[in-house]
Order: structure tokens, then sequence, then C-alpha cells
């Protein structure tokens, strides 16, 4: 059985002042309540320039999330102005890095050869890679929900050995910020065609680790039920992962 994983993107949002009391305030939320860490794994994906800030914070308080960057470079260290490397990451015990981003997809022009890229050099350095893929409503009508997604994750998968440790996460582009989130029934149905993708690519050991996210306007309010259908295995947050309550709430989702 796979661990459920609660991933919150913060996107551009938040200075390291601000990251300080989000995460102090979630883990309070989190501490007084009954939190079951180790039924849900909790990761935060905070700005490169907070990252250091939350790393620290949640040594000092022993806090049980995980941390990972935005982003990425494929390199390893180099002429690369601005780019920050999965050996950084790494050293800043980061445990995840989102790959694919449709934000990234499509303001930075991420090709899914760039995206596979980048996945390589999230594992060498020791990072799990989320790798994020979906479609948008252009591409919903013409094609369907699925196959964008199948298409995108098959080059990002392509150079991946059958033992890697990677997370994919499913966001129709369409739902991301939008408040109208995908139905249970569409997350099922395009998550398990991914992992489908992740068996014919990795075998059928890693299709039945690899954790399939579900991300698209998640609340506390519809949490339960992306994450009753069996081929979703967690969510990847963003506007709510920055309210401090409402993001508690969808960590203690009951199913
Ligand atoms: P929202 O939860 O704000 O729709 O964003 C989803 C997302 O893009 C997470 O990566």
């Amino acid at each position: 059985t796979r661990t459920p994983l609660i991933a919150g993107n913060w996107k551009m949002n938040l200075d390291h002042l601000q990251a300080v009391a989000l995460v102090q305030k979630l883990h309070w939320t989190l501490k007084d309540a009954k939190h079951e860490s180790d039924t849900v794994e909790v990761a935060l994906f905070p700005p490169f320039t907070d990252l250091r800030t939350v790393q620290t914070l949640i040594d000092a308080d022993k806090i049980p999330f995980a941390l990972g960057g935005q982003d990425l470079s494929m390199h390893d260290a180099g002429a690369y102005t601005g780019e920050i490397s999965g050996a950084f990451l790494a050293k800043l015990d980061c445990a995840y890095v989102i790959i694919g981003h449709s934000e990234r997809r499509e303001y930075h022009a991420e090709s899914d050869e760039v995206v596979a890229a980048k996945v390589a050099a999230a594992l060498k350095h020791g990072l799990r890679p989320v790798i994020c893929v979906g479609e948008t409503a252009a591409d919903l009508e013409e094609f369907g929900a699925s196959a964008v997604p199948v298409g995108q994750l098959q080059v990002a998968l392509e150079g991946v050995s059958s033992d890697a440790e990677i997370v994919v996460a499913y966001e129709p582009v369409w739902a991301i910020g939008s408040g109208k989130a995908a139905t249970p029934e569409q997350a099922q149905e395009v998550c398990a065609k991914l992992r489908e993708v992740v068996a014919d690519k990795l075998g059928a050991d890693a299709a039945a680790r690899t954790r399939v996210l579900y991300g698209g306007s998640v609340k506390s309010g519809n949490i339960a039920s992306f994450l009753r259908e069996p081929d979703v295995d967690g969510a990847l947050v963003g506007g709510a992962s920055l309210v401090a309550d409402e993001f508690a709430a969808i960590i203690r989702f009951q199913k």
C-alpha cells in the first residue's frame, strides 16, 4: 500500500519571513489536533530563497514535513546564471523536486525533452522527481483527457531505471487555480492510465509503489473524494497550501 502524499506547492508566494509564520502555524495546528504523520506524508515546496529557512525550522522543531524545490537545472554546476542545481537542493535536505509544472512548460517553454533531462538530473542527485503532466482545456476538447498527459509521461520516463523513486502528478491545466477541480472519476481515469505508463516503462513493481497525485483546485472540501479513488495517492496543492488552517485540514482528510 502507498502512503498518501500531500504536497504544498507555494509557487512564487511567501518570502522567507512569511514562510516561517506559515510553517509554524501549520505545525502548531497539526500538533494540537491528532496529526497522523505516520499515515500521511507531507511535503512543502517553497521558493528557492525560502528553502534554507524552512529546512532550519523543520530541523529545530522536528517537524515531520519533507522539503522540495519547485524546479532544478538539468546541469550539475557551471555558467548557468540564475539556475539552481540538484546538488544544491540535496545539500538543503530536499527529498523532492517538482519537474515540468504546467507553469514552467507554459512560461519557460519547457519541452518534454527538457523535463526528461531534469528528471535524470534529479535522480542523479538523489532527489525524487515529482513529474507533472496534464492537458489544457484545448487539449481536452481535441484529444480527450489522457492522451497528452500519457504522452508527456512517456517522454519524461525515457531512460529512467526501474528502481527509481518517482512521483507522478496529474494536473489538468484547466483545473489549476480555476476553482474548477476535475471530478474524482476524471482524476481516477487519468491517474490509472498514468500508472499503466509507469508499468510499461519501469515495470509492475514500480507501478505498484509509485504515487500518482492529483492537482488542480484541491481544497479541504474535496480532498477526501479524490483520495477515495484507488489510483489517486495524494494531492499537489497550490493556493490552499498557503493558508495554514486550510492546508492542515487537507492533511487531516478522512476518507
Ligand atoms: P491550485 O491548487 O492553486 O489549483 O494549484 C494547483 C497546482 O498547480 C499545484 O502545483
